[in-house]
């Protein structure tokens, strides 16, 4: 078994043009080295007009580092406005750059198997995820196309995993199994795994120095009420209206951070918490995505988080 992913994960298929907020605005993305090297070797006048799309930094590496350049109205140069890729269209799938062909997947490696996933910043991922109401169970897929994806699998070394990597996931995996626990609310499984969490007053002011990238957001957390107490994020988190969405959360975010530890699990499940309290009248999709894109998908949000727990 080389790659593993949660049962639902072959299941993601992107919706293209019927998607709400696609992943192809606001995202500068990258073009890997071998992507590019396909594009500056493609003739015709398609393949002009995807290099005049282009723009190389000088990152100090012989290539330089190729993106598309978005459009003033932050959209990518070759999304349509049908919401379809002008590029796959013209081209097929394989002419994907890394990063858009990846999306929302992510891998995480260890020394014996990669562990793979889907993001909640996809509008599709996130209603799979959310809504999965068939138990949290890993499925070997190291040979699902195109499930384990291009991701190389002579990657993963299939060595033995020291004792501080054991001792990582043996913690991660007991917390999901707190999590899937019966007989206590789920706020008190949250403690259980988190231990002391920050009162909403402590989160919002984490939120409030945190990079944003989408005014949206700032609305969002910006209606939360700087209270003293978890009291009504844990009403919310223990409530039957979104009972699954929470645990679904929860474990969702134990599976994906198993280094940063349950506590970071915690405080993003109660920063959505504080959210949804905040906020009755807004979908709790458009929260979790909301709070994913500008969250969890800065790394240098979550390295100023972990900086503080
Ligand atoms: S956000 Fe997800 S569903 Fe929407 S275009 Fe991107 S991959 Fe497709």
């Amino acid at each position: 078994m080389k790659a593993v992913a949660p049962s639902y994960y072959p299941l993601f298929k992107c919706i293209a043009g019927a998607c709400r907020h696609t992943c192809c605005a606001m995202w500068e993305v990258d073009i890997d080295p071998a992507t590019y090297d396909k594009y500056l070797n493609m003739r015709g006048p398609f393949a002009e007009r995807i290099r005049s799309s282009v723009a190389v930094e000088d990152d100090g590496s012989e290539t330089g580092e190729a993106h598309f350049v978005l459009r003033p109205d932050g959209r990518c140069p070759m999304l349509r406005d049908d919401g379809l890729c002008d590029l796959i269209l013209e081209c097929g799938e394989s002419s994907l750059c890394r990063v858009c062909d990846e999306h929302p997947r992510f891998f995480n490696f260890r020394s014996d198997r990669v562990e793979c996933g889907l993001g909640l910043s996809c509008e599709a991922a996130l209603d799979l995820i959310l809504n999965w109401d068939k138990g949290f169970e890993l499925t070997d897929v190291t040979s699902m196309s195109p499930a384990s994806h291009d991701i190389d699998l002579d990657m993963v070394p299939e060595e033995e995993p020291d004792e501080l990597e054991t001792e990582v996931y043996q913690a991660r995996d007991n917390a999901i199994k707190i999590a899937l626990s019966r007989g206590m609310r789920l706020s008190e499984r949250v403690m259980k795994v988190a231990g002391d969490l920050w009162t909403p007053a402590e989160r919002l002011e984490v939120l409030k120095s945190l990079e944003s990238l989408s005014s949206e957001w700032c609305g969002i957390y910006n209606r939360i009420e700087a209270s003293p107490d978890n009291t009504k994020s844990f009403e919310v988190i223990d409530g039957d209206r979104y009972a699954l969405q929470f645990l679904n959360l929860f474990i969702y975010f134990l599976y994906r951070y198993p280094w940063e530890g349950g506590r970071l699990a915690g405080e993003l499940l109660l920063m959505t918490a504080d959210c949804v309290a905040a906020n009755p009248g807004t979908d709790i999709r458009d929260i979790v995505r909301e709070l994913s894109s500008n969250v969890e998908y800065s790394d240098c949000n979550i390295d100023d988080i972990m900086s503080r727990i």
